[in-house]
């Protein structure tokens, strides 16, 4: 009986996370093994299963390299240990990506495989720089070409007269270093040096950089920028499009570095409305959420929620742990309809509509206080009240609501803990215009992994969601210099392209 090995080959897109496919996420997050390259989106890997075996199969900066052969012999013996492979590639795996030949010796072992194609860099690198590879006015054509051979070597397998002669864009992959020799040869041979051409450095990654010219100075250009690879060369009519359908590296926020705070599992959402913006954002979360595990008062609070008059949420983190919580103790949304909702925050709310439930009673401002407010009108006395939180939390609420008679709850369904800071957080940090906080134990708990004399630059901008956010800032001794009018993440992001623009 055929066994259940099998190696995917799998493009991973040009290096913007979003790029990546939903058939390559589903695939990623099955295999027992991924075999990965250098230029795979960052993240790529963070829906491996924990007991995934992850094996990084590039090039190393000093080490030899592993040859295809021991690629091709790796994947081989995997499949026929009958373990489901992801053979993870950046970009198109045909595309420059030797996905043919590991092809090739999986049919020759008679394993089976298969293919998804991926975003190939030639062609969403221009993309994200406004340079489309066809247009029906200008480029009825597109080649794809190999920059890596030196055309002035004898023995190079390329046509460089047919190249010149091709009507219709060019597009070089890994030519960089050999671009003037590449752009000279191509000149020689009859391509007008009066010709657009673009270099995209970092296609569709927070630091995308593009430098134009023609055929005839591109390669000065380039020289003198110190462009680096990856980066693909355009070479046609089209590369001058960008100056009118650029749209990425001129967003409000482009050129700015933005740092995020906030747990990493949370972070995704405001780092990429950032970077939709024109911002390169600084992952430095300074915070995990650790789920209580649901046993002893909390577990017996939380299956008796039937009994509850009212229940309130404080943060989305809480919202959907409250509803993780409820299934540990065999009940669904069904056990909380007799009860009124209360909710901080509309990403509390949302959080809540997500698990199919809405929210009664949702404060305009998102703090305790204005929640204490807003349940003025709904009778608590000698009523029970859950409040669903954090375990380290302001005690505003449940007080308030004590002092009103209700008898009151608290389900501490998490723990707020530092998460430590990276190298690279620390040195993006250092070098940010704008740091991001949503939270008071995003501040504090940044602070003190930074250290005393912290390191955020004195001419860092302070962006805080809302009052008591900021207060905790002060508190900590740093100036607010932003501050969100809605109290969300939205609102924060408009707050500070606001301040940027
Ligand atoms: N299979 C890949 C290409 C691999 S060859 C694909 O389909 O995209 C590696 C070359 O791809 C680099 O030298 C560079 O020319 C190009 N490349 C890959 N990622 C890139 C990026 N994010 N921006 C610009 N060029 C990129």
């Amino acid at each position: 009986m055929a066994g259940r090995g099998i190696v995917h080959l799998v493009g991973a897109g040009p290096g913007d996370p979003g790029l990546l496919s939903a058939r390559a996420l589903e695939l990623i997050a099955r295999a027992d093994a991924i075999l990965y390259d250098r230029l795979i989106p960052p993240g790529a890997l963070d829906r491996a299963r924990p007991d995934a075996e992850l094996r990084y199969v590039g090039k190393r900066p000093g080490d030899p390299a592993m040859s295809q052969q021991e690629i091709n012999s790796l994947l081989v013996e995997l499949a026929r240990a009958d373990r489901e492979v992801v053979r993870l590639k950046g970009g198109d795996p045909f595309v420059f990506g030797r996905g043919g030949e590991e092809a090739e010796a999986l049919a020759a072992a008679g394993l089976p495989f298969q293919v998804v194609p991926g975003v190939t860099a030639g062609i969403a690198a221009p993309a994200y720089a406004g340079i489309p590879v066809t247009h029906r006015d200008s480029a009825s054509a597109v080649a794809f070409v190999t920059g890596h051979e030196d055309p002035e070597k004898e023995e190079s397998a390329l046509d460089w007269e047919a190249l010149a002669r091709f009507p219709g864009t060019l597009v070089l992959y890994m030519g960089i270093k050999n671009l003037p020799s590449i752009s000279a040869q191509l000149m020689q041979a009859g391509r007008a040096g009066a010709e657009p051409a673009a270099v995209i450095e970092h296609g569709t990654l927070p630091g995308q950089r593009t430098v134009g010219g023609t055929l005839g100075n591109i390669a000065a250009r380039v020289q003198e920028a110190g462009v680096r690879a990856p980066a693909i060369t355009v070479v046609g009519a089209v590369a001058a499009m960008r100056e009118t359908i650029a749209w990425r590296e001129f967003g409000p926020l482009r050129g700015r570095r933005v740092a995020v705070t906030r747990a990493r599992a949370q972070a995704s959402g405001l780092a990429e409305r950032l970077r939709c913006l024109g911002a390169e954002v600084v992952e430095a979360p300074a915070i995990r959420i650790v789920p209580r595990p649901v046993q002893g008062d909390l577990a017996s609070t939380v299956a008796a929620i039937g009994d509850y008059s009212l229940v309130c949420l404080t943060s989305p983190n809480g919202a959907g742990l409250l509803f993780d919580a409820l299934r540990a103790c065999g009940h669904d949304a069904r056990a909380l309809a007799g009860a009124t909702l209360a909710a901080i925050g509309p990403g509390t709310a949302a959080e809540l509509a997500r698990r199919g439930v809405s929210a009664d009673v949702v404060p305009e401002r998102s703090v305790a206080e204005a929640l204490v407010e807003a349940l003025e009108s709904i009778p608590v006395e000698g009523r029970k009240v859950l409040v669903a939180r954090a375990a380290e939390a302001r005690d505003l609420l449940p007080e308030a609501l004590t002092r009103r008679g209700a008898e009151v709850h608290v389900a501490a369904l998490y723990d707020t803990v530092p998460e430590p800071l990276s190298d690279q957080a620390r040195a993006g940090l250092e070098r940010s215009d704008y740091v991001t906080f949503t939270s008071s134990s995003t501040v504090s708990l940044l602070l003190e992994a930074l250290g005393p004399g912290h390191g955020l630059p004195e001419s860092a901008r302070i962006v805080s969601i809302g009052p008591i956010t900021s207060a905790t800032a002060r508190e900590h001794g740093l100036s607010v210099h932003v501050e969100a009018e809605r109290h969300d993440i939205g609102g924060l992001v408009e707050a500070l392209v606001s301040d940027a623009t």
